[in-house]
C-alpha cells in the first residue's frame, strides 16, 4: 500500500544527534518500526534516506500528515543553534527533487509548528523557512568569483573550490564569461 504524498514536512531532529543513524536508533528503541522521518540531513550535507514511503510516516500526527507528507528532518535542535550552510543547501537540492518527483508545489512546504493542529515548536525558531521556500522558487544562486578580484587566476579557482567545499555553487567568472 502506498500513500498520495501531497506536501513536505520540514522538521528539526531537535537534539544534537551525531548522525542519522543514531537518529534511527532512537526511534528504534522506542518500538518504532523504522525512523519516524523520511530523510535526515546530517551537519555536513549528508542526505540520509529514512523510513521507506510504504509505510506511514512517523513525524507529524497532526492533519493525517504521516499519511500524506514526506517528512525532511535536519539534526539540530533550532531553537539552540541554527542549520549549517551545508544542511541548508542539501535541502534546497532535496526538496527540488522530491517536488518534482510527487508534483507539490511550494505553498505545501510546512514547518511542523505551521500544519494546523501541531503544538511544537519544531523546526525551531532558527529554521529560515521562509528563506528556503523563497531559494525554491529561483534557480540554483551561483556564487560568481570574479577573476579580477585575485591577483592570480589560480587563486580565483582555488577560492571558488573552497566555496564548493562549504556546500556552495561556484563558477568562475572573467571578463563576463564564465568558464
Ligand atoms: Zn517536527
Amino acid at each position: 500500500m502506498s500513500f498520495l504524498r501531497e506536501y513536505i514536512i520540514l522538521h528539526h531532529t531537535g537534539a544534537e544527534e551525531k548522525n542519522a543513524r543514531q537518529v534511527r536508533l532512537n526511534h528504534l528503541r522506542k518500538g518504532w518500526k523504522d525512523i519516524g522521518y523520511n530523510y535526515v540531513i546530517e551537519r555536513d550535507g549528508t542526505v540520509v534516506p529514512g523510513r521507506s514511503l510504504e509505510l506511514p510516516g512517523a513525524h507529524t500526527r497532526a492533519a493525517g500528515m504521516n499519511y500524506r507528507s514526506i517528512g525532511v528532518a535536519l539534526i539540530g535542535n533550532f531553537e539552540l543553534t541554527r542549520p549549517t550552510p551545508m544542511q541548508l543547501n542539501s535541502l534546497l537540492s532535496l526538496l527540488k527533487r522530491l517536488q518534482e518527483e510527487h508534483r507539490i508545489p511550494g505553498d505545501r512546504i510546512l514547518g511542523h509548528r505551521e500544519v494546523p493542529g501541531a503544538k511544537t515548536l519544531c523546526p525551531g525558531r532558527n529554521f529560515p523557512l521562509d528563506k528556503v521556500r523563497e531559494g525554491l522558487q529561483e534557480p540554483v544562486r551561483w556564487w560568481r568569483v570574479q577573476v579580477g578580484a585575485f591577483r592570480e587566476q589560480a587563486r580565483a579557482y582555488r577560492y571558488a573550490e573552497w566555496l564548493r567545499s562549504r556546500g556552495l555553487e561556484a563558477i568562475v567568472v572573467s571578463d563576463g564569461k564564465s568558464n
